[in-house]
């Protein structure tokens, strides 16, 4: 089919064949084929559906667009997760660790953050000296010595995603399920790991804000990288309210190293041990989740996560010391205390414009070649269902100055609803999905 026909027929709400979707998208990716033609094609599919054969046709299409790592050189389990994105989700940060103690061998290659939603890349390099830039060989050896490596993407890896994800951007076609899963996964399965897990975030800070759509979500994903061979599984989560209580860069290394030094609980920590345990036993280092848990409450207890943190971040060029001194990361000048307005109960977050209040204040970028700064940070220290008075003291923002940190703490409150009825906190997590 020339690309007219293939618009044409997708346009009408008939089946493209694989070979002919392949082509469509190998040819933009080599730039054959102009933005005018993928916009329209990616309408017509955000519009009219794409079958199951489709988008398991677009994602390996995808991942056949670039460049794949060899994994099969790493002796162990390779494992690999990704969160669909969020607001103070610093999962990986203590996940990746976790998971090396318990005999997996974690190489991420991680995005820097968008919009709302924070990045991990962006996280790390707070610490001083880290670096995200590593070459393949780099990260394998890194892995065989450690267990875990984060990185940058290569640009040679998905170029395919890469494109089709700016022009989703600026098209309206972000919100499509098959878009969204076939984008996630062409980036894992070029990842190289065997066992794959995916976080999908459901909640006003999430893409889905409705848990059935997640779970529909999480359902799609598993099935394409079960159809690549590799062993996936999803956990379908909150993300109806920041996950951790510190909303930035620095901060949520801070939160990070604070959970694996046992000092911080809460959902965060929660969600760490379910994902830790959840890909144990998709390595089959653990028999069940239980085990799998409790063998990451052990690496914690033990103080093992946290010197493979500290290994991790010695091997990326950082300055360990970091992790005994958190006062080496860096601090905005100006920090202001929000206090509860109300006697009542915290009743909904809106955690997008939570995150957008750190974004404004210059933890987040608005365009990829923005400048992030990674010292400004926004606090929440109250969830969903907790009770408060009037007057406590319920978070607060660190800012460049004083003008800033009034507006960021007008937003903050803004975001919040309370209730004078108790309210009940949502599930941490709404699903498991596995084959
Ligand atoms: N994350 C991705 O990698 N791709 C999407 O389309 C949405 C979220």
């Amino acid at each position: 089919m020339t690309p007219l026909e293939v618009i044409e027929r997708k346009r009408d709400g008939g089946a493209v064949p694989a070979t002919d979707l392949r082509e469509f998208v190998l040819s933009y990716a080599k730039g054959d084929l102009p933005d005018y033609q993928m916009s329209a094609f990616l309408m017509a599919g955000y519009l009219q559906g794409f079958s199951r054969g489709e988008i398991g046709a677009l994602t390996e299409a995808m991942v056949a667009s670039g460049r794949r790592l060899d994994l099969s050189s790493i002796d162990g389990p390779t494992v690999d997760k990704h969160s669909t994105g969020g607001v103070a989700d610093g999962t990986t940060l203590v996940v990746a660790p976790l998971a090396a103690v318990l005999g997996m061998r974690m190489l991420k290659l991680s995005g820097r953050g968008l919009g709302h939603t924070g990045g991990t890349l962006d996280k790390l390099e707070s610490i001083p000296g880290f670096r995200v830039e590593r070459s393949a060989e780099e990260l394998l050896d890194q892995v065989e010595r450690i267990g875990l490596a984060v990185a940058a993407q290569s640009a040679d890896l998905v170029p395919a995603d890469k494109s089709i994800y700016a022009l989703r951007d600026v098209t309206g076609t972000v919100a499509s399920t098959a878009l969204i899963a076939s984008s996630v996964m062409s980036k894992k399965l070029a990842g190289g790991a065997s066992n794959i897990l995916l976080d999908v975030k459901a909640g006003s800070g999430a893409f889905m804000k409705d848990a059935m759509a997640a779970v529909d979500l999480a359902r799609l994903c598993v099935d394409l990288g079960t159809a690549a061979g590799r062993r996936t599984a999803a956990v379908v989560s909150d993300m109806a309210q920041p996950l951790g209580d510190l909303i930035g860069n620095a901060v949520e290394v801070r939160e990070a190293v604070e959970i694996l030094r046992g000092e911080r609980r809460g959902r965060l920590l929660d969600l760490c041990l379910t994902l830790t345990a959840q890909l144990a036993v998709l390595a089959g280092v653990a028999s069940s989740a239980e085990a799998g848990r409790e063998a990451a409450r052990r690496a914690l207890a033990s103080g093992d996560a946290l010197e493979r943190f500290r290994a991790f971040v010695a091997a990326q060029g950082g300055d360990a010391a970091v992790v005994d001194d958190l006062s080496m990361l860096p601090t905005a000048p100006v920090s202001r205390v929000i206090e509860a307005p109300v006697d009542g109960w915290l009743a909904a977050v809106d955690a997008a414009a939570v995150g957008q209040v750190a974004a404004a204040l210059g933890a987040g970028r608005q365009r990829i070649d923005h400048q992030i700064d990674p010292a400004v940070a926004v606090e929440l220290s109250v969830k969903i269902g907790d009770r408060v008075s009037a007057g406590d003291p319920i978070g607060g923002v660190a800012a460049r100055d004083e003008q800033a940190a009034e507006q960021a703490a007008e937003r903050l409150l803004g975001a919040l609803r309370w209730s004078d009825r108790s309210v009940p906190p949502p599930p941490l997590v709404y699903r498991v999905v596995s084959r």
